[in-house]
């Protein structure tokens, strides 16, 4: 069976702790490799030899880091295909998504092979009599980013471009579910010329989660997963001293006004709630239908959502794949068949799909579910399900509706659609989530602007990539210099406070 390892000090180290986990192909349900769960000392060793490189790469040239991003720019935009299929492989989701979620980590290294224009500082000059003012930003030294399942190749590369860019060295612990795409880039990075120990990966689970977060010598972490995991993160991490940005969870709501293009709103309902299985973080799990709208905007979505073709990752006909484990398939099912009982109106019911196919029995398979009329109460809607069920929920007005997703303890992603641009531009200002779309179901923001949160979907003070990232990954110093004319005689001793003058 093939084993994933480490990658510390420039090479693949080999697993010494004796825990292995087991990495399984959603679509088939086999166990298909195993991967190294680190030990304390193995974190250790991953953050002696990070903090060793930091030693040379922390001075390093701009010119250096960013030529050295150039070429990982290059080798990455060549293995695009190749880390794509390593994700479908260990996540399940289909090709062409995998090749998505590559392109938008690609462009954070977009922004990092350009952070020459970021870290270029400030000077004011004559602030008192020749007395200039420069504000510079210098490196944190040893960072390290903890990361989710569902997406294995960006929300790394959401971290450590600009973080090594900025000169820090980086530790990363993957997701132990899907960690070899994170190999992958460690190998490119060194054949990008990358001197070994500035990225290292340490595969584990909570034992090197833990350890991270009270090494002394690891000064800022980056976490991106569920908003139990992140409120844990921001609180150890912080108690320990530490600068700390940890990304959680989400219950993305899309609110449809009666003015809409219905179609238009339906299709992208379906493809924002149905896309990678539901498994993004800014997937669209709840659409709020404002006014009389409602059953035609059900069924337009119905009609769609049932056309939608579930299949293996590596069919390039499948619009779906399976989901990353069976324990989370059966929960995710869980959600459709208690949903009568608390009140919804179940209009696609896809808990008991599976796959026909020789050797896909065991695949992690479910349908598509739709539930409609959903009370607040129900665990449907309160609950971040992380699979495709769509809750849609009515409201009578505007303000109903901004209330109710108002009222959400999450605030990650939210979207509206109405052909109103007052309307709009109301909603942009009163609604409490940290990314807003204007017919636009996904609102990620680009490389050059920040992702983040508010509320349960965000603990810290940084959103990630774009100047937020730059910002955590470095720390400001302000130098105040005088160079007195060398014709001036000294000013003498003055004991009050220095004034502007
Ligand atoms: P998760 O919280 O279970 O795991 C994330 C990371 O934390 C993994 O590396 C895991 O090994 C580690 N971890 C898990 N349990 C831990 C524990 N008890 N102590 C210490 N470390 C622990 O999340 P997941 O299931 O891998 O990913 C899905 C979640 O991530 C969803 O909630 C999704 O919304 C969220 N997510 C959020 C964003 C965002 O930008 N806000 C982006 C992607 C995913």
């Amino acid at each position: 069976m093939k084993t994933v390892n480490h990658w510390i000090g420039g090479k693949t180290v080999e697993g010494a702790s004796g825990n292995w986990g087991p990495v399984t192909d959603p679509a088939t349900g086999a166990v298909t490799t195993q991967v190294a769960l680190a030990s304390v000392d193995e974190v250790d060793a991953a953050v002696a030899a990070a903090k060793a490189a930091y030693e040379t790469w922390g001075t390093s040239s701009l010119a250096k880091r960013t030529t050295i991003l150039f070429k990982f720019r290059a080798l990455l935009d060549a293995h695009r295909d190749e880390i794509a299929e390593l994700i479908t492989a260990e996540h399940g989701k289909v090709h062409s998504d995998a090749l998505g979620e590559v392109a938008r980590g690609l462009e954070i290294v977009d922004l990092a092979c350009g952070i020459t224009v970021q870290l270029k500082g400030e000077l004011s000059t004559q602030v008192a009599s020749r007395v200039d003012v420069a504000a510079i930003r210098q490196p944190l030294g040893v960072v390290a980013g903890i990361t989710p399942f569902n997406f294995p190749a960006m929300v790394p590369m959401w971290m450590f471009p600009i973080a090594i860019a900025c000169g820090n060295t980086f530790v990363l612990k993957p997701s132990e579910k899907d960690p070899s795409a994170s190999l992958k880039i460690a190998e490119l990075l060194a054949e990008a010329g990358l001197p070994d120990g500035v990225f290292n990966v340490l595969q584990g689970d909570k034992v090197a989660v833990d350890r991270l977060l009270e090494h002394p010598d690891v000064a800022a972490i980056s976490f991106v997963g569920s908003t139990p995991i992140a409120r844990y993160i921001h609180t150890t991490a912080s108690a320990n001293g530490k600068r700390v940005q940890a990304l959680g969870g989400a219950k993305n709501h899309m609110l449809v006004l009666p003015d809409a293009d219905l179609d238009a709103a339906a299709d992208a309902a379906v493809s924002a709630a149905y896309g990678s299985a539901g498994e993004r973080c800014m997937a669209i799990s709840a659409v709020v239908a404002v006014g009389s709208i409602g059953d035609e905007l059900v069924q337009k979505i119905k009609e769609r959502a049932e056309k939608i073709k579930i299949g293996p990752g590596d069919d390039p006909t499948s619009e779906m794949g399976p989901l990353i484990t069976k324990a989370h398939r059966d929960k995710v099912a869980s959600y459709i068949t208690g949903a009568a009982a608390q009140g919804s109106t179940v209009v696609l019911d896809g808990s008991a799909y599976t796959y026909e196919g020789a050797g896909f029995e065991d695949g992690h398979w479910i349908g598509i579910s739709l539930l409609d009329h959903v009370p607040t109460t129900a665990d449907a809607y309160k609950d971040e399900i992380f699979g495709p069920v769509l809750c849609v929920l009515r409201a009578e007005t505007y303000e109903e509706g901004v209330a109710l997703i108002n009222a959400s303890p999450f605030g990650n992603g939210t979207a509206i659609f109405t052909r109103d641009g007052g309307a709009a531009r109301r909603f942009q200002m009163e609604i409490e989530a940290g990314m807003v779309g204007v017919n636009v179901p996904i609102p990620v923001p680009v490389g050059y602007h920040s992702f983040g949160g508010w509320k349960d979907s965000l603990f810290g003070d940084h959103h990630i990539y774009g100047n937020d990232g730059t910002h955590f990954y470095t720390r400001g110093k302000v130098v105040t210099t005088r160079w007195p004319d060398p014709s001036e005689a000294p000013a003498g001793v003055d004991l009050g406070f220095p004034r502007n003058h």
